[in-house]
């Protein structure tokens, strides 16, 4: 079974191709992309000819799914057949992710038509967050706000979902580990025995903590859109809601050029002044950059901040997990993320720690009451299981 992942963004088309045999394991087969697309019909026309010259796709025949990672939809989500109801979904709220809903649904259409009779899949970052209490979904805001869309919905899902899953089997709960695959089909299903609970720390170009209980999310820090939470790259994260009228009023800014800073000139480059990548604010810190070590300082007090809110609302945890580009790769930061926590039974080994980089394992001490892992994140694969399954209970 053939499964294509793409990947879509505002110009560029990115794909991955896994082949699952019976048993579910699953072969990366081919991973490529184009930047700079204009044209989706010619951007899927060279992909597909590309698999064909490799020899994987000699036909669409040969392709039994296509699987998108969708964002949000209005009134949209879980897996789902990626139909009109999807696009139109996704056009319903262009305007909380404008980065991401048109290129989506500008892709689907001309796989669509491309692909016809070649099942399409879209797995919506918000499917993770289903059923997270409602208390912890709603913000304070008029009725009408509400009614119109304004709540939490939560992203990073196909990523948290993989912690969630990985961490059960890494932790001996085959129990949860199952009920964690069999979610999106079949809904949170009983469970017996002792609660599990895991936060997990997805950290990277675009950052979200994640409290889960027994495999299910209970809350996240993201909200309405993906510019909440923690601060991103280039996106300011979490502030209070009257900073956009005051600047707006004493800086004399309009609205899109407000929207345009907070999404393009905050967050880690904000308050650096020096890049949105991490390595480049590490380097610029450790030269002596004030600015850069504030950054560094500003995250790491907002994962920490994030982390303690789901440690309370969990009672607990039984693993603390790391993953993405900035979780997997710095030692030092995920040292500063667990410092002065062995009151609360997290105590990192050092050495283990400072030996893992861009790899699965525990950096926890041998006493740690907390399992503490690095999950290196791997949602393409995500998406590309979810999708075979969405299939399978179509067919
Ligand atoms: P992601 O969104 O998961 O691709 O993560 C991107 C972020 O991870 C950027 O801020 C990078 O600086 C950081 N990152 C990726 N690789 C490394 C690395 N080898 N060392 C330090 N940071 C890294």
């Amino acid at each position: 079974m053939n499964i294509l992942v793409a990947n879509l963004g505002s110009t560029s088309l990115k794909f991955r191709l896994f082949r699952f045999d019976g048993a579910g394991g699953a072969a990366l087969l081919a991973k490529g992309g184009y930047e700079r697309v204009t044209d989706y019909g010619k951007a899927i026309d060279d992909c597909l000819a590309e698999l064909k010259a490799a020899g994987h796709v000699r036909s669409p025949a040969d392709l039994h799914g296509v699987g998108f990672k969708t964002v949000l939809g209005k009134n949209l989500t879980g897996c789902v057949p990626a139909d009109e109801k999807t696009i139109a979904a996704l056009d319903g709220f262009k305007e909380i992710a404008p980065a991401h809903n048109p290129p989506y649904a500008t892709g689907i259409q001309r796989f669509r038509e491309k692909l016809p009779g070649v099942p399409l899949v879209a797995l919506f970052e918000t499917a993770f967050y289903q059923w997270v209490p409602e208390a912890a979904a709603r913000y304070a805001v008029p009725e009408a706000w509400h009614q119109a869309g304004v709540r939490r919905y939560g992203f990073h899902g196909a990523s948290h979902k993989f912690v969630a899953e990985r961490s059960a089997e890494l932790l001996g709960r085959k129990d949860i580990a199952d009920r964690v695959r069999q979610l999106y089909q079949a809904g949170p299903t009983p469970v017996s025995g002792r609660a599990l609970r895991v936060i997990s720390c997805h950290l990277g170009g675009s950052s979200s903590v994640t409290g889960i209980r027994d495999g299910v999310a209970i809350g996240t820090s993201m909200g309405l859109s993906p510019q909440s939470g923690l601060p991103q790259n280039n996106r300011v994260g979490d502030l209070d809601s009257a900073a956009v009228p005051f600047v707006m009023k004493t800086l004399g800014l309009s609205i899109a050029e407000v929207e345009r800073q907070m999404t393009k000139e905050g967050g880690l480059l904000g308050l650096s002044g020096v890049s949105n990548d991490l390595r480049d604010i590490r380097a610029a810190a450790t030269a002596g950059n004030a600015r850069a070590q504030l950054a560094l300082d500003v995250f790491v007090h907002s994962a920490r901040h994030w982390i303690g809110a789901f440690l309370l609302e969990l009672g607990g945890c039984d693993a603390l997990v790391f993953t993405a580009g900035i979780g997997e790769n710095n030692p030092d930061l995920r040292a500063a993320f667990c410092a002065q926590l062995e009151q609360l039974g997290i105590v990192i080994d050092p050495v283990k720690n400072d030996a893992l980089r861009g790899a699965e394992g525990e950096i926890s001490a041998a006493g740690s009451r907390v399992k503490v892992f690095v999950i290196p994140a791997n949602e393409e694969l995500v998406v590309a299981r979810e999708t075979l399954r969405c299939i399978a209970a179509h067919n």
